[in-house]
């Protein structure tokens, strides 16, 4: 792990990274990248760059993971060995079934699994490079690749950190921050603005919580927007012009 730096906020009130407390850092996303998939997506968020493929709805293996009344929904949350500064071990680790279950719960709201009896929706999620904030990018990158996916939703699911820097509540923690911050509270919600993940790490006062959230907000707010214009641009049929004179 790298020192801590003197400062992480800087006189004038800027990050390392040049953001403001409340900014979220920059996101680009491709839909529709992997032609397996029913819906994929790859998304770069700072310097995290994930990959997610959906399968499904298909017929559940084993048959006895099947539920008659319902589709039975799989989060896979993998990071790849070389997407960290050290080498990650490959395989399961605590961390990622904590992450893979957080993250499938965050779904579990908003995905209409009980249209798809007998069946599994299976969402893999692959971080290719990790620089904090990876299960908030997974979860932005598998709400669109369900979308992708044709998986009837009520909404978008979008996610996004707050946290505690040198004293100051702030938005998407990148690394650095993570690593010498105080706070760190990774939130996911709905469109309707449900909150269907919330994990803390480090200790925040209630009135900190209360500001954070409304960072949380915020931050949601701008990617749920960047979702949408992502979905609307593969979606979205152009009307065609009458001719003239018709
Ligand atoms: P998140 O990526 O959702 O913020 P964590 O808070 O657990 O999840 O991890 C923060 C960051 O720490 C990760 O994004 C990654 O950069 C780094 N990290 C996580 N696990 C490992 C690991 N096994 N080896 C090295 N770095 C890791």
């Amino acid at each position: 792990m790298s020192d801590k730096p003197e400062k992480l906020i800087t006189d004038d009130g800027l990050r390392l990274d040049g953001r403001h407390a409340d900014e979220i850092r920059p996101m680009k996303i491709e839909i529709g990248v992997l032609s397996r998939a029913d819906g994929s997506c790859y998304l770069e968020w700072g310097r995290n760059k994930v990959l997610v493929g959906v399968f499904g709805p298909r017929e559940a293996h084993p048959r006895r993971s099947q539920r008659a009344d319902t589709a039975v929904i799989r989060y896979k949350y993998n990071m790849a060995s070389f997407s960290v500064e050290d080498r990650a071990r490959p395989g399961p680790s605590r961390r990622s079934i904590e992450i893979s279950k957080v993250s499938r719960e965050a779904f579990e709201p908003v995905i209409m699994a009980e249209l798809f009896p007998k069946t599994a929706i299976d969402i893999f999620v692959e971080v290719l490079q990790a620089d904090a904030g990876t299960r908030t990018a997974a979860i932005n990158a598998s709400s669109i690749a369900l979308a992708d996916a044709g998986i009837p939703m009520k909404g978008l699911v979008t996610s996004c950190a707050f946290g505690k820097v040198d004293g100051q509540i702030v938005l998407d923690l990148n690394k650095e921050e993570d690593n010498h911050g105080e706070a760190d509270f990774p939130v996911a919600m709905t469109q309707d603005g449900e909150i269907t993940l919330l994990q803390m790490d480090g200790n925040l006062t209630p009135d900190e919580i209360r500001k954070g959230f409304e960072l949380a907000k915020k931050g949601c707010k701008e990617i749920l927007e960047i979702q949408q214009a992502v979905l609307r641009k593969k979606f979205e049929t152009p009307v065609e012009e009458p001719e003239a004179g018709v």
